[in-house]
C-alpha cells in the first residue's frame, strides 16, 4: 500500500457508530484531519450500542439462502419465532423483498458467503490494531460463541456447516453433554450445537465504542453533534455537508449512518436498496453469571450474551422501517424465550429497538460513490456491523487515501444494484 498521499486533507464522516469511529481512527493514523458529525452522542441509542456484542468472524453464511424461502411463512406465523412484519411497511419494502428473493439462489448465497468471509477473516486482527491503543481489560472475552438447536434433522444446520468447512472456518460440533459442560445453567432442551472457538464477545459494546471515541478525540479528531440534512458538492467536487446548524466543506466525506444512510445516498442520485431489519434487546440485571459466553438458540432465533448490564437477550428480525414504534409483542417474545432457557429469570429492564442496516444481497457497501469521487460509503453491514467495524474502517481509510489493496472490493460496490 502507498503511504500518506493525502496527509493533511480534511475528511468529514457522517455517523459516530462503530463504522464512523473506526474509519476515523484509521484515517487519523494516515495523517488526515477528521471531523465526525452525528446527531446524537456516540453509542447513545444506535445499533452500535445495543447489539449482541458478538465478534463473529465465522458468520459468513448469509441469510439469503435457498432454504430460507421455504421457512419464512412458518417463521412469520410462529409466536416464538424470530421473524415479524409491520404490515403497514410491507408495500414500501416490496422492492427490497423482490431483490432479496432474487439473491436466494445457491450461486448468490455462495457469492455472499465468499465475500463476507474475505472481510470477516480480517475482522479480529483489524480490531487488535485499534485495541492496542485502548484499555479493554474486562471488556472483550475470547471464549467462543455457542449455537444450539433442538431439532436433530434441521437441514439448514448441515448446509451452514458444509459451507464453513469449505471456507476453512473453525467450528466444533457439540453433543448435548458437551453443551451442558460448557454452559451448565441452560435448561437441557437442546439436541446438538456448535462452538465457534475463535469468536469473541463484548461485555459492554457502548463502553468499547466510547473508549475508541475518546481515542479519536485525544488524537485531535473533531466531533460535531449536529444532524446532517444535505450533501452537495462545490464546483471543484468537494463535499459540502449542511447540518441543522452549520455548513462544512471537506476534501472528502464518508457516509456511515448505518440504516439511516439511504437519506444521504438518495440525495446524490444513487438508488441504493438499503432498508432495515429491526431488532430488540432487554437486560436481566445481575444474571450474567448464568453464562460464560454468548449462546444462540437457533430454533427461536434469539441469543443471550453475558454483559456488564446483566444477561442481554437479543433478537428478532422485524421488517418495519425506521419510523414505526417498537413492538411490545416482540419484546415479550424475547423475555419469554429467555425465561424458557433460564426459568429463574425475573423482571427485565432496558427495552431497546435497533436498526440493522441491510441490503438485499447481505453484503455491505464499502467503496466510493458512483457519481462523486470524493464521497465514500460504509454501511449495510446488517447482523455483522459490530464485528466488521475495524476492518471496514481500515478498508475505507485506504480507499480515501487512494491506496492500492490486494482485496477484491468490487462485490461491495454501490453500483451492483444498477
Ligand atoms: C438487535 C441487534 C443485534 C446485533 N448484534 C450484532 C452482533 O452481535 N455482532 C455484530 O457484528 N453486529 C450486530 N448487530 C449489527 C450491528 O450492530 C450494526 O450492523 C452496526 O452497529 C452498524 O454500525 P454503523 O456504524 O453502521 O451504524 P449505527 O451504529 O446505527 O450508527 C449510525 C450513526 O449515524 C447517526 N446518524 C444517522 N443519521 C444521521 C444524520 N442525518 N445526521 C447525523 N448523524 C446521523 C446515528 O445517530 C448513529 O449514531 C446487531 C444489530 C442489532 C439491531
Amino acid at each position: 500500500m502507498k503511504e500518506d498521499v493525502n496527509s493533511k486533507s480534511s475528511v468529514g464522516i457522517i455517523g459516530a457508530g462503530i463504522q464512523g469511529i473506526c474509519i476515523s481512527l484509521f484515517l487519523i493514523k494516515k495523517g488526515f484531519k477528521v471531523t465526525i458529525i452525528d446527531r446524537d452522542d456516540p453509542g447513545k441509542i444506535s445499533a452500535s450500542y445495543g447489539n449482541a456484542g458478538h465478534f463473529s468472524p465465522y458468520a459468513s453464511v448469509p441469510i439469503n439462502r435457498p432454504d430460507i424461502l421455504v421457512d419464512v411463512p412458518s417463521m412469520i406465523l410462529s409466536t416464538t419465532g424470530p421473524l415479524s412484519l409491520k404490515w403497514n411497511y410491507v408495500p414500501k419494502m416490496l422492492p427490497w423483498f423482490i431483490k432479496f428473493i432474487r439473491n436466494c439462489t445457491k450461486k448468490k448465497m455462495m457469492h455472499t458467503a465468499k465475500y463476507m468471509h474475505q472481510i470477516l477473516d480480517l475482522a479480529l486482527p483489524a480490531y487488535d490494531e485499534l485495541f492496542q491503543e485502548i484499555d479493554i481489560t474486562g471488556l472483550v472475552e475470547s471464549k467462543g460463541i455457542i449455537y444450539f438447536w433442538t431439532d436433530k434433522d434441521l437441514k439448514s444446520r448441515e448446509l451452514e456447516q458444509n459451507i464453513r468447512k469449505e471456507l476453512g472456518v473453525k467450528q466444533q460440533l457439540l453433543t448435548p453433554h458437551e453443551i451442558h459442560d460448557l454452559e451448565p445453567h441452560i435448561k437441557k432442551i437442546y439436541h446438538g450445537g456448535v462452538l465457534y472457538p475463535n469468536a469473541r464477545h463484548a461485555r459492554n459494546p457502548k463502553k468499547i465504542l466510547l473508549k475508541l471515541f475518546d481515542l479519536f478525540l485525544k488524537k485531535g479528531g473533531i466531533f460535531k453533534k449536529e444532524e446532517v440534512e444535505t450533501i452537495s458538492f462545490t464546483s471543484n467536487n468537494k463535499p459540502k455537508i449542511i447540518t441543522n446548524s452549520e455548513s462544512y466543506i471537506f476534501d472528502r466525506a464518508v457516509v456511515a449512518c448505518g440504516a439511516f444512510s439511504k437519506k444521504m445516498t438518495d440525495q446524490v442520485d444513487e438508488k441504493i436498496p438499503l432498508d432495515t431489519e429491526r431488532g430488540y434487546h432487554v437486560h436481566f440485571k445481575g444474571y450474567d453469571h448464568l453464562l460464560s459466553r454468548p449462546v444462540i438458540f437457533l430454533n427461536r432465533g434469539f441469543g443471550i450474551t453475558p454483559m456488564e448490564q446483566g444477561l442481554r437477550v437479543v433478537g428478532t428480525v422485524e421488517f418495519g422501517g425506521l419510523k414505526n414504534p417498537p413492538s411490545k409483542k416482540r419484546i415479550l417474545n424475547l423475555v419469554n424465550n429467555a425465561k424458557y432457557l433460564f426459568p429463574e429469570l425475573k423482571a427485565h429492564d432496558d427495552e431497546w429497538l435497533g436498526f440493522r442496516p441491510t441490503l438485499p444481497d447481505f453484503l455491505p457497501i464499502i467503496g466510493p460513490s458512483k457519481n462523486y469521487k470524493n464521497l465514500f460509503y460504509s454501511f449495510g453491514h446488517h447482523h455483522l456491523g459490530w464485528t466488521l467495524g475495524a476492518i471496514s474502517g481500515k478498508i475505507v481509510a485506504g480507499l480515501v487515501a487512494d491506496e492500492n489493496t490486494n482485496l477484491d472490493l468490487a462485490p461491495y460496490n454501490s453500483t451492483r444494484f444498477i
